[in-house]
């Protein structure tokens, strides 16, 4: 059994009782601290072919795959979700996925979109 979070597209969130280790190629964008973590962000060419979904995180490699031919907003939108699927397991929040890690992501994300420099004129 694998441990990864996959987003799909309507939203949904399954956890799938195959093993997708590595199913195709994949290109590393950046590593993200959380925490006492370097969470790894990587591009997948095939997560919407082998599991029809946007994302996915796993907690035991701390990877974050997003599928490489998602428009810029979807790739943002689903690395906003994905790294609150992180967060969510390292504090071991327990948040409800629908009504509150859902809703969490796309309102942070709009926010941090919306007020560019958000912190810089801060002294
Ligand atoms: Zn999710």
């Amino acid at each position: 059994m694998d441990d990864w979070y996959r987003t799909f597209p309507m939203g949904h969130e399954i956890n799938p009782f195959f093993n997708s280790t590595n199913k195709g190629e994949y290109k590393e964008l950046r590593k993200i601290k959380i925490a006492g973590y370097q969470v790894k962000v990587q591009e997948s060419a095939h997560l919407l072919d082998n599991y029809n979904c946007f994302g996915e995180y796993s907690p035991t490699t701390q990877t974050i795959k997003l599928d490489a031919r998602l428009t810029r907003q979807q790739k943002e939108e689903t690395l906003m979700h994905e790294l609150l699927e992180a967060i969510n397991s390292i504090y071991d929040l327990n948040l409800d996925h629908d009504n509150q890690l859902c809703k969490l992501s796309v309102v942070l994300h709009q926010v941090i979109k919306d007020n560019k420099g958000l912190f810089d004129h801060m002294s």
